[in-house]
């Protein structure tokens, strides 16, 4: 992150206190110095700063001033008034560098806040083209079924495997649209988790039953293991954590084989609760694991997917006071772990 970035972050206040400190260690440096050491300080860094942050005429413009206020208070301070003109410089002088450092970070922090302003605009913009993309590709999806059944007239078996393949494209298409969209919705601040107390155990237990279906047809077995038959309770949105569970559990059916094994284990611990997906499939490679969550990243590129399903999980698990993360054995299986906030009575 550039010294830009990081300033550009901080609030106006404190922004301000920062330009004060910056003036008093100057003064300090001033003081402690030789005249040519506090003259380059004191001329030199405010120019430069302001030719890097502000622009060029801006820096020519206190360089010119600085050289005119210098000439003007070497003549005014004969010497008949050097103890009421030296102490007056000074005051000017390091209010005038304190007016100019503050300017310069405030400046900074204006256009950072622009560069956010058009980064929110560019993302408002592409989520309202997806969700105007969903219809149409719903309506499509709608008359295709209506072919493949047979509803409008027998088709050939070829013309029937093309529909049946765009089907299968077009839904896929819809699911990325779905998943950009829930992604916008999470990033923006208007979607909000929701914490209630939840029975984890139950959550967890309804969404196994859900995917088993899923994973008898690879015949993958998932096995869910408890410590003890008991209620755990988390303080967390519901429906987003059964988004977060369906997303891990989906990824582990998709990214195993035929035969394989899912356990998932909830483990209630001091201060929380973790719950730990771990598949026997084609795990990951070192150097992808850092990456995964991030949008987009996609580590494999054969099972179909958008990469938006373990940004989606982070988003979720972090905005409901947790942490997600992955441990794989390329060939061996992952292991994908979150925790939540535990709710006590
Ligand atoms: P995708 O839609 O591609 O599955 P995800 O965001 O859910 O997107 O996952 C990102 C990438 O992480 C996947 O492309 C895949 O390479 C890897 N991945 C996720 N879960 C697993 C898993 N259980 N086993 C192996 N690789 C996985």
């Amino acid at each position: 992150m550039s010294i830009t970035e990081i300033l550009g972050k901080q609030s106006k206040p404190l922004l301000t206190a920062l330009g004060f400190v910056l003036v008093l260690l100057i003064g300090v440096i001033d003081y402690l110095t030789d005249p040519l050491f506090s003259s380059l300080m004191l001329y030199l860094v405010p120019i430069i700063l302001a030719t890097r942050f502000v622009g060029r005429s801006a820096g020519i413009l206190i360089a010119v001033s600085s050289a005119l206020t210098w000439v003007l208070a070497d003549m005014i301070s004969g010497p008949a008034y050097p103890h009421i003109i030296i102490p007056i410089w000074n005051l000017a002088e390091k209010l005038g560098m304190f007016f100019i450092v503050v300017y310069i970070l405030l400046r900074i922090s204006k256009a950072e806040e622009e560069s956010r302003r058009l980064e929110r605009e560019r993302k408002d913009m592409l989520s309202m083209f997806a969700h105007d993309m969903k219809n149409p590709l719903i309506v499509a999806g709608g008359f295709l079924s209506r072919l493949i059944s047979g509803k409008a007239g027998p088709f050939t078996e070829k013309q029937m495997e093309y529909l049946k393949l765009m089907k299968d494209e077009l839904g896929r298409l819809e699911r990325y649209i779905k998943d950009f969209l829930e992604l916008s919705r999470l990033e923006s601040s208007e979607y909000k988790p929701v914490p209630a107390p939840f029975n984890m155990s139950a959550a967890l237990k309804m969404r196994i039953e859900m995917e088993r279906i899923e994973a008898e047809k690879k015949d993958i077995n998932i096995e869910f293991r408890i410590p003890e038959d008991t209620a755990i309770m988390v303080n967390a949105d519901a429906i987003q954590i059964d988004r977060v569970i369906a997303n891990l559990l989906n990824n582990a059916i998709k990214y195993t084989g035929s035969s394989g094994t899912i356990i998932v284990n909830l483990i209630e611990r001091d201060k929380d609760v973790l719950v730990q997906v771990v598949d026997t499939g084609i795990g990951i490679m070192e150097k992808h694991i850092p990456h995964i969550f991030d949008t987009f990243y996609r580590a494999s590129r054969d099972a179909g997917g958008s990469g938006l399903g373990l940004s989606i999980a982070r988003s979720i698990v972090e905005a409901n006071g947790g942490k997600i993360w992955a441990e794989s054995i390329l060939g061996k299986g992952s292991t994908f772990s979150f925790t939540l906030p535990r709710y006590y009575a």
